[in-house]
């Protein structure tokens, strides 16, 4: 699982341009997927099993990333941010570019160091201000090093564990690369028997962190009985998150959402979650529930696509979102898997298809 996870995490795939991870989970797939296609937006669609019942198991696969807008006369870059960052974050990283012909080229995120601010100098951070210096002399040689707008920016960052603990891993994009390893398990494990009860569709979806796109184009085509889209889920365990803000605690349990964003985002029937709840509690498989504050998924466009799609978000509680040090357990993860497979061999669906 770590060697997946490391795999998909270094991978570089913003939203919108997805196509090295892409690569990255076909291969992973090819041998447990019956029939599998990239559709307009890009989103993979791995197709296994032949019963009736369609049902839809989904992670989003982009990462949040910059786009280059502008190159000053100095050879400076500025960006906009695809997805959603915090400005203080950037500062003082290292990135990758990624120009036309594939080549990927080193920059970091400059600051003015301490040294050079006045007393009373704003630390205020807008990523209007950020620039990144890839140590060209002037523009024209931005230009000779084929570095345009419209070129896509990651951070340059690889999956380590963290401390001493063999549980807890960190790195870029854990959110939503764990999701998607999650998704790969589950492929990997899935019973025989359930494969004759129902049509299975895997979907990597493309664009969630700019606006739910891939799920929605992808859940209007397969039309399901059911979805369960597997996502992070933010934890409250660090310092500076009140309880009361988010319960949900690195390494204690799969997460069950309740709602997103007070309810803007997903609202799962409540019938649906008390049986997810009960089949943990049967099968002991550790779980928590969240009622976001903040925040969506694909979940929340998945349930209200065409007539409706009853949908199970699946979520792993992580630290640092959208850091560039997202902290997340593996345990965490394996019970995410185990916990799909439970959901399907306890018939999760019965009850909740949707009535065709
Ligand atoms: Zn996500």
């Amino acid at each position: 699982m770590y060697n997946l996870i490391k795999e998909l995490s270094e991978t570089f795939g913003p939203s919108g341009y997805e196509d090295e991870i892409r690569k990255v989970i076909l291969k992973n797939i090819k041998e447990y997927a019956e029939k599998v296609k990239v559709d307009v937006l890009g989103n993979i669609i791995a197709k296994v099993g032949a019963g009736k019942k369609k049902i839809m198991i989904e992670a989003h696969m982009d990462e949040i990333a910059l786009m280059v807008k502008h190159i000053d006369e100095k050879g400076f870059i500025y960006v906009v941010s695809l997805g959603g960052w915090d400005p203080r974050i950037l500062l003082g990283q290292r990135v990758v570019l990624r120009n036309y012909k594939g080549e990927k080229i080193i920059g970091v995120v400059g600051s003015k160091p301490v040294h050079l601010m006045e007393k009373d100098e704003s630390k205020e951070i807008k990523l209007k201000d950020l620039f990144i210096d890839i140590g060209a002399k002037d523009k024209k040689e931005v230009e000779k090093w084929d570095i345009k707008p419209g070129d896509v920016v990651v951070i340059d960052a690889t999956l380590k564990r963290l401390g001493k603990t063999d549980d807890l891993i960190t790195g870029k994009a854990l959110d939503n690369r764990i999701g998607c390893a999650v998704v790969i398990e589950v492929m990997k494990s899935l019973p025989e028997d359930l494969k004759n009860e129902y049509t299975f569709y895997f979907v990597f979806t493309v664009q969630e962190e700019v606006g739910l796109k891939g799920a929605r184009t992808s859940g209007f085509e397969l039309d399901v009985d059911f979805a369960i889209s597997v996502d992070t889920a933010p934890a409250g365990d660090t310092p500076g998150i009140e309880e009361k803000v988010s319960e949900l605690k690195v390494g204690k349990g799969v997460v069950i959402e309740i709602v997103q964003a007070e309810g803007y985002g997903l609202i799962t029937p409540r019938s649906l979650v008390d049986k997810a709840v009960s089949i943990m509690e049967k099968v002991k498989i550790p779980y928590q529930v969240e009622v976001g504050v903040g925040g969506v998924s694909n979940a929340a466009i998945l349930y209200i696509t065409k007539k409706g799609i009853p949908t199970l978000g699946i979520g792993i509680a992580t630290r640092n979102l959208h850091t560039p040090i997202e902290v997340a357990s593996l345990k965490d993860i394996e019970y995410a898997v185990k916990s799909i497979i439970e959901l399907l061999k306890n018939k999760i669906i019965d009850d909740h298809e949707r009535d065709n």
